[in-house]
């Protein structure tokens, strides 16, 4: 599809840009990750293939693994516009993200916002590259949606702290080079005042991590614990004591980033896999008229969503969207993204349901449905969304 712009300038640079994605973008690039174990996350510690590794490289050299940061900072300098554009092409190429990392959707944000010079000079690139890859430390075993309760110390010892402490549902801890963590800089302050955000390596001397098992078998996150764990002072963001701020502005990013989930698989819309699956009627239609309903429900829901994303984009970049606005987002993009998979396992049948045959591709929607579940989860829970929602949006009394 050719997308015409008013832009001349816009149009230039549409047309070198799918140049150049044509003559970079590896073949093995262009087609959907097979599964969450096929996405590139960067970092020290990570095993891809060469073509992952050369699309990376490609878009990092050039920026574009972050368009929109600034160029002295490894990001691409390019105008909103121009990374809409970009965006566009490469959906029209069917290319991959060069890399997925906390780094690019969360601490990225926050380090522009509150991050000294040096700490960004220091830490954006190696994201912008895909060099770090960064996991979060907020979640405590008592503080979970009640965050600001959290009990990790650190103590302050002139030139720098000492952490000690236990987080908990840390994903990738185990795989992950940086944390950026929160922790209680003043015990004796109201709870939200004595927090502060610090960044450390993740092979600092006493950081263990224990994975936690799931039961599909697999490992997305682990407990991590902090024994006397040696953190500089230079790797504190923003003023001490003022963590929460930063946590704070780093969860709406977190949060727009899995309300995205609900506008995911856009190569290929749900009508035409779900009709893949059960069939179609003489008409080209899906061939059950009851789950042709469910899945039209459903695709207008997303059209309008990916909408409203894309309007909270165009208001996030010009500093109008509203602080808590991330929320509903979260809330209806994890909603339906689950609702997404709920519709693919009602048409596959009992075929989805098998764990480990290659008829259902080794589980891949069955264990995608269950992943979804934990959207709702993730990143706070979608109980606590409509809480902000009620309060911070509607102005609701509270109870
Ligand atoms: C897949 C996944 C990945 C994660 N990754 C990370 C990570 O990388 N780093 C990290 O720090 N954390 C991570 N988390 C943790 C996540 O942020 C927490 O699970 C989440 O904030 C909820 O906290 P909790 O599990 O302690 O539940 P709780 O806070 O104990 O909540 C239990 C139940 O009570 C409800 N509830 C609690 N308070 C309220 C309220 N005020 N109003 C209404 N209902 C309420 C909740 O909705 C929930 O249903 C991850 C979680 C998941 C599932």
């Amino acid at each position: 599809m050719t997308v015409e712009t008013a832009d001349p300038g816009l149009d230039t640079f549409r047309a070198e840009t799918r140049a150049w994605l044509e003559a970079n973008c590896p073949p093995e690039m262009r087609t959907p990750a097979r599964s969450e174990d096929d996405v590139c996350w960067g970092g020290r510690k990570g095993d891809y293939s060469a073509a992952q590794m050369t699309w990376l490289q490609r878009m990092g050299e050039r920026g574009w693994t972050v368009p929109t940061w600034p160029k002295e900072y490894g990001g691409g300098g390019l105008s909103n516009a121009q990374a809409k554009v970009l965006a566009q092409e490469m959906s029209a190429l069917g290319c991959r993200s060069p890399h997925s990392n906390f780094g690019i959707w969360m601490l990225g944000p926050a380090l522009l916002k509150f991050g000294s010079e040096e700490q960004k000079r220091e830490h954006l690139p190696k994201i912008a590259r895909g060099e770090i890859r960064w996991c979060q430390g907020y979640s405590e075993p008592n503080s979970g949606s009640d965050l600001a309760s959290l009990q990790t110390r650190a103590e302050d010892r002139g030139d720098h702290f000492i952490v000690n402490g236990q987080k908990i549902w840390t994903s990738y801890a185990d795989r992950a080079d940086w944390i950026f963590c929160l922790v209680r800089t003043d015990p004796t302050a109201k709870k939200h005042e004595g927090i502060s955000f610090v960044l450390f390596d993740m092979a600092s001397a006493g950081v263990t991590t224990k994975p936690i098992r799931l039961i599909s078998g697999k490992s997305p996150f682990c407990e991590t614990f902090f024994d006397n764990v040696r953190v500089e002072k230079h790797n504190l963001v923003g003023q001490i004591n003022r963590g929460w701020d930063v946590a704070k502005y780093l969860l709406g990013h977190e949060r727009a980033m899995i309300g995205g989930t609900g506008s995911a698989d856009i190569a290929r819309p749900l009508g035409e896999v779900i009709a893949g699956l059960v069939g179609t009627d003489a008409q080209g239609r899906i061939a059950d008229p009851l789950l042709r309903a469910r899945v039209a429900e459903f695709e207008v829901d997303e059209a309008a969503f990916r909408l409203t994303m894309a309007r909270f984009g165009d208001l996030m970049r010009a500093g109008q969207a509203h602080p808590a606005y991330p929320s509903a987002l979260k809330y209806y993009g994890s909603e339906l993204n689950k609702r997404r998979y709920e519709l693919l396992v009602a048409a596959g049948g009992s075929d989805t349901l098998e764990w480990d045959s290659d008829r259902s591709k080794h589980g891949a929607t069955i264990r995608a449905w269950l992943r979804t579940k934990a959207n709702s989860i993730e990143g706070g829970t979608s109980e606590v969304q409509l809480g902000i929602i009620a309060k911070r949006i509607l102005e609701l009394p509270g109870a």
